[in-house]
């Protein structure tokens, strides 16, 4: 008689990942599937996640100290399809020796084309002037009419040179842009290719006619950009998020908004998503808002959907080691 071992079960959060990740996984592993394509509710992914020994997760799903405790000690490894992490208790997760994955630089080049793209929508006011020519107010070329600032000779601030950070200013800079400027906790090497300059954030906020968010959410940063730092900013500047919605005080962004004491905002990320459509923010023409698009390139979803199926198996293989991308906990 030959003893089979048994196969590893894993927890997959949505029903639509793409199929090259879920299949690699099907392969070896019993499949728990959600099978929708909304966000797991917290009750499945509690009863869900019983007996599991690796998650595969979306940035949608909270694994906090009650999911764990659900899941049982068998739980070895948990993946995101994210590089953001924001939505895991790290600090629940490494008290219990589970593995984390996660998908850092395959999304950055799509993710800092979108923070362009959203920036140039939002100062050369490309959604509004396109929904004025549908509207029939395109009356004539007009010398005036939607416009707006350029890039060449302005000052970019970039607040978290990471990864994506660092792409959008090596993107930005053959627009001719005068100066870019960064924060960071560390001087940056990869700034000198664009000459970036480290400067504190409140000389960032003063100086920059363009400001973009791209540093990670976590405790230190979560509400940032409060009333205080909307007062700092130039009168003119435009304000890009593409990290994480809780980074903003919504409320100080829609004041600052309403009374011009900046001039207009690109939002990639809000809070909450999705944004109910009677929502402050929707009705302001200084605002551009995205649904969370940053990495939606179909290529890109299917690499992060891969290397998350990997980081699953690297741990279920006994090899941890061999995980794609696996955070230093
Ligand atoms: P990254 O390389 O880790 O960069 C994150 C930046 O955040 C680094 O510059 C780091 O600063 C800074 N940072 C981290 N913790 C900090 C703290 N406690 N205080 C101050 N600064 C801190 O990550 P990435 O790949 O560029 O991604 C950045 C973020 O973008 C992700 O965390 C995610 O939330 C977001 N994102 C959004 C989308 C989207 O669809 N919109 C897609 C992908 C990622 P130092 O320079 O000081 O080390």
């Amino acid at each position: 008689m030959t003893n089979k071992m048994p196969r590893s079960k894993v927890l997959i959060t949505r029903g639509d990942i793409p199929s090259a990740g879920l299949s690699l996984l099907q392969e070896q592993c019993d499949l728990i599937v959600w099978n929708e394509t909304t966000p797991i509710p917290r009750s499945e992914l509690l009863s869900k996640i019983v007996d599991v020994d690796g998650v595969f997760c979306l940035l949608t799903d909270k694994i906090d100290e009650e999911i764990l405790s659900a899941a049982g000690s068998q739980l070895k490894v948990i993946a995101t399809m994210s590089v953001g992490l924001d939505h895991l208790d790290l600090n629940a997760i490494k008290s219990r020796n589970i593995h984390v994955g996660y998908t850092p630089d395959i999304l950055t080049d799509a993710t800092s084309e979108l923070a362009v793209a959203l920036l140039l929508s939002t100062s050369r006011r490309i959604i509004e002037a396109e929904h004025a020519l549908r509207a029939g107010k395109w009356t004539s070329w007009s010398p005036l009419w939607m416009c707006g600032p350029g890039l060449a000779g302005s000052t970019v601030g970039i607040v978290g040179l990471g990864r994506i950070g660092t792409r959008v200013a090596e993107y930005l800079k053959p627009f001719r842009v005068e100066k870019i400027l960064y924060t960071s906790r560390n001087e940056k090497a990869a700034a000198k290719t664009f000459n970036g300059i480290r400067v504190s954030l409140n000389d960032l906020l003063s100086q920059s006619d363009f400001i973009i968010v791209t540093i990670a959410m976590t405790p230190e940063t979560r509400g940032m950009f409060d009333r205080d730092a909307f007062k700092k900013m130039k009168k003119n500047a435009i304000f890009i998020n593409v990290s994480r919605g809780e980074i903003v005080d919504q409320f100080a962004l829609i004041e600052a908004l309403k009374s011009k004491s900046i001039r207009a905002a690109g939002l990639d990320v809000m809070t909450p998503e999705p944004i109910p459509l009677d929502h402050e923010l929707l009705k302001l023409d200084n605002c551009v808002l995205l649904p969370h698009i940053g990495s939606a390139s179909t290529e890109v979803r299917e690499k992060m959907a891969i290397m998350t199926a990997n980081n699953i198996l690297a741990v279920i293989n006994g090899k941890p080691e061999s995980m794609p991308a696996s955070l230093n906990l």
